[in-house]
């Protein structure tokens, strides 16, 4: 298929991990950030295609598994509500809450509808003018724009009964905070591609500059990361630190402008809580004044609920590439997709969900073992 298999080819990924095997002198920890670049290295075995000497630790790009439990508790309370229909994409109906999730309040009679797109609430907004409609308005950078855009055409069209609860996460300000914790491993980035085709890559330069770490923006598919590794590898390995673009077939310096407009239109920057990690300083979005109108959180007065973590549950130090989930006693044990503890195996994308998805629970890790 035109656009995958060439990026799948099996000689060419040879040939890339003969050339990162040829160059590498030394052990390196390395984190890709996105959980789309996390479930194609395990799934194609990338990490274990490596040499020995280079460990992939995961990253906290997966927007389910950050999104807080207070957040989820929030949304919880709303939906409830029998004045709303509250909406949202279906991968955050099996995240659980304080107490259960949202597929559990849909089958007790919630009206919880899962839409494709925000632009589909003001559809339902417009059919059902006795309800609120309510959109729960996750993820990173990348899904910002059709979020603000949501916000943006409910204003302008007068549809007073649309509002967001936004918990929108950046990715910057999670590399930080991962590179000044004492507890950081993690030597080279391999970059979000996704929100990069929206953000662009300028405000990570800062990044690599600040904390001497090379940052290669990569894609998804196996010969994206294996090519991503080998930049990243290479650059490490010549005593060298800056961004640099795997993935130029999507991704530019600048990105989407006309999206990054509508989005700073509609959002500004605030701190966010993300979940098994705490409080970020400025590391997600949240409405601006002007669309107050259409802001859940004021709307509905939904109280701050402190929430804690599953003692047991070790995703915060997953999300931070610290651990991994082999690392974790209850991995595969008591927390299973079917009934996830923590963060990380709520979402297919989670680091956790991702090694249980393809086996690893049915044998040990040996690279893992001694560096954890
Ligand atoms: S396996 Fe479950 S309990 Fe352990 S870190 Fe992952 S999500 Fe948390």
């Amino acid at each position: 298929m035109k656009y995958l298999d060439e990026y799948r080819d099996e000689e060419l990924a040879r040939k890339i991990v003969d050339e990162i095997r040829r160059i590498t002198t030394r052990p390196w920890v390395l984190m890709e950030v996105c959980g789309g670049q996390t479930h194609s290295i395990v799934k194609y075995g990338i990490d274990r295609l490596l040499p020995n000497a280079i460990e992939l630790v995961h990253g906290p790009g997966c927007p389910v598994c950050v999104t807080s439990l207070e957040m989820i508790d929030k949304a919880h309370a709303i939906a409830q509500r029998p004045d709303v229909i509250f909406c949202s994409f279906g991968d955050m109906l099996r995240v659980p809450g304080s107490e259960c999730d949202l597929l559990v309040l849909k089958s007790r009679g919630a009206d919880i509808r899962i839409v494709y797109s925000p632009i589909d609430c003001l559809k339902i907004a417009r059919a059902n003018p006795d309800k609120k409609v309510v959109f729960f308005a996750i993820g990173f950078e990348t899904t910002a724009p059709s979020n603000a855009m949501a916000v943006f055409q409910a204003k302008k069209q007068g549809i007073a009964n649309f509002s967001v609860l936004v918990s929108h996460v950046l990715v910057p300000p999670s590399i930080a905070s991962i590179l000044q914790s004492p507890l950081n491993r993690v030597q080279g980035f391999l970059g979000p591609g996704h929100v990069c085709t929206v953000m662009g890559y300028r405000e990570y330069e800062p990044l690599a500059e600040r904390f001497k770490v090379p940052i290669v923006i990569t894609g998804f598919e196996p010969l994206d990361i294996l090519e991503g590794v080998l930049m990243t590898i290479r650059q490490l390995e010549a005593g060298s630190w800056r961004v640099e673009n795997q993935y130029p077939r999507v991704v530019n310096r600048e990105g989407n402008r006309v999206a990054q407009d509508l989005v700073n239109k509609v959002f500004e920057v605030c701190d966010r809580k993300w979940r098994g990690v705490g409080s970020i300083p400025k590391s997600g979005y949240k409405l601006r004044y002007d669309f107050k109108e259409h802001d859940a959180e004021r709307i509905f007065e939904v109280k701050e609920i402190d929430t804690q973590e599953p003692a047991r549950c070790i995703s915060g130090l997953v999300l931070r590439g610290v651990k991994k989930p082999h690392d974790c006693a209850c991995f595969g044990k008591e927390c299973t997709p079917e009934h996830p503890f923590g963060a990380t195996m709520v979402s297919a994308e989670g680091a956790c969900a991702a090694y249980y998805a393809y086996g690893r629970h049915l044998e040990a890790n040996p690279q893992t073992a001694d560096v954890a």
